[in-house]
């Protein structure tokens, strides 16, 4: 595994982080059994970095679970997150931290976040409720070790909160897809130039870079190099680059955490090519060509009152552009109407609570109306009504 030095505090970081949103679940609960042997592999390849937050069902408690039976607590850092947005009052500090705290089974946390802090605004409504005062004595206690924030929003706002406070690190959504989007490559440097360790989150923007990857681009790619994995590709523009610190992927199978840890011993900074940088430029282009919505699918629009599953919908719609249309269709009248209540597009009734949560900043609104129009058809009407009647709603 490679390490990198978190400039701070000397701290040697496993340039991959586990990512503990995404483990496998069985029956709406996470597989402890399964998730704990994915883990052990991480730990065991030398991955000694693990990221939860509040809001992830379980996961702080799958991973507390996990270190206290590999009694490792010490030779791991933990990162967990704030749901700031949920702070009411100057109390809910506290009550927030306890239960995490007992959720991961311990005393501390080495890397505390601000949950999707995304402007000023925000953080200023935090200080008011002595957020600065708590974090204060959170660290004097040893509690907390470093305090950072994970940011969604754009790059004026990035630097108006790095300038705002004398943060540890912080935590940005970076690929090459988003080279100058929300904090983008200037936010990156900007923050290693003040000395910060920074995280990488949706270094494949949850599938984008791979699986849902439209053809073109996948041309490109294996022009470039035959048989080289596409989350290789995703990864190694990210290795490139000297101010990236750890990036987070979140693994829920053994063969990816193999992969992967092969992937982060082998790729340093400065490694890639001209010809290399060519190809994902080229890809860049042809994904942007493919009209494809840009989720992430990681759920935060969720839960919605009329019960549209949002990320299912889009990804569904991607599949319909870059797959066969046909193959698509059937897989949104299976996804969208066997179920207790319908889950399709349509469904929306356009309140935009969605698009408060959504730190793509999708115009959640109107492209649903885009799933509709393309997906929606009277094929899908007919095979629809049909199912329903099996379901009997
Ligand atoms: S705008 Fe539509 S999809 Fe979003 S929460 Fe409201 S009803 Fe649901
Ligand atoms: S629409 Fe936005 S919030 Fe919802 S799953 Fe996609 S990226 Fe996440």
């Amino acid at each position: 595994m490679q390490y990198r030095e978190n400039p701070r505090n000397g701290d040697q970081l496993s340039a991959l982080g586990y990512g503990c949103m995404r483990f496998t679940r069985k029956g709406g609960v996470i597989d402890q059994e399964k998730a704990d042997r994915e883990l052990a592999l991480a730990l065991e390849k030398g991955v000694n970095y693990f990221d939860t937050a509040y809001i992830y069902p379980g996961s702080e408690a799958c991973l507390g679970e996990f270190l206290r039976d590999h009694d490792c607590r010490e030779r791991v850092k933990i990162a967990t997150k704030l749901p700031q947005y949920r702070i009411r009052k100057t109390e809910d500090f506290e009550r927030f931290f306890r239960e995490e705290l007992d959720r991961l089974q311990t005393d501390y946390v080495d890397y505390y976040l601000m949950h999707m802090l995304n402007d000023r605004t925000s953080w200023e409504r935090l200080c008011a409720l002595g957020l600065r005062e708590w974090v204060e004595e959170k660290k004097k206690s040893g509690a907390v070790r470093n305090i950072g924030f994970s940011f969604h929003g754009g790059q004026a706002p990035f630097r108006e909160l790095l300038d705002a406070y004398d943060w540890d690190f912080c935590q940005i959504q970076y690929n090459y897809l988003d080279e100058h989007a929300q904090a983008g490559v200037e936010g990156l440097r900007y923050a290693h130039e003040k000395g910060m360790p920074v995280i990488i989150m949706e270094p494949l923007r949850g599938g984008r870079l791979t699986h849902a990857l439209p053809v073109a681009a996948r041309q490109v790619f294996e022009k470039a190099a035959p048989g080289r994995s596409l989350a290789d590709w995703g990864f190694s523009w990210l290795l490139n680059q000297r101010e990236v610190t750890v990036v987070l992927s979140g693994m829920n199978d053994p063969g990816q955490v193999e992969e992967n840890c092969g992937i982060f011993s082998r790729v340093m900074p400065d490694s890639l090519t001209e010809a290399e940088m060519e190809a994902y430029r080229l890809a860049v282009e042809a994904i942007r060509d493919s009209g494809e919505i840009g989720c992430t699918g990681c759920g935060y629009c969720q839960p919605c009152p009329r019960h549209v599953d949002i990320p299912t919908c889009f990804a569904i719609y991607n599949h319909s552009r870059s797959d066969h249309y046909m193959t698509a269709l059937k897989e949104y009248m299976m996804c969208t109407t066997l179920r207790n209540v319908r889950t399709n597009a349509s469904q929306c009734v356009g309140c935009g609570k969605c698009e408060e949560h959504c730190p793509q900043h999708l115009k959640i609104r109107e492209e649903l109306r885009k799933v509709t129009k393309r997906l929606e058809t009277p094929v899908y009407r007919i095979g629809a009504l049909v199912l329903s009647r099996v379901m009997k709603y």
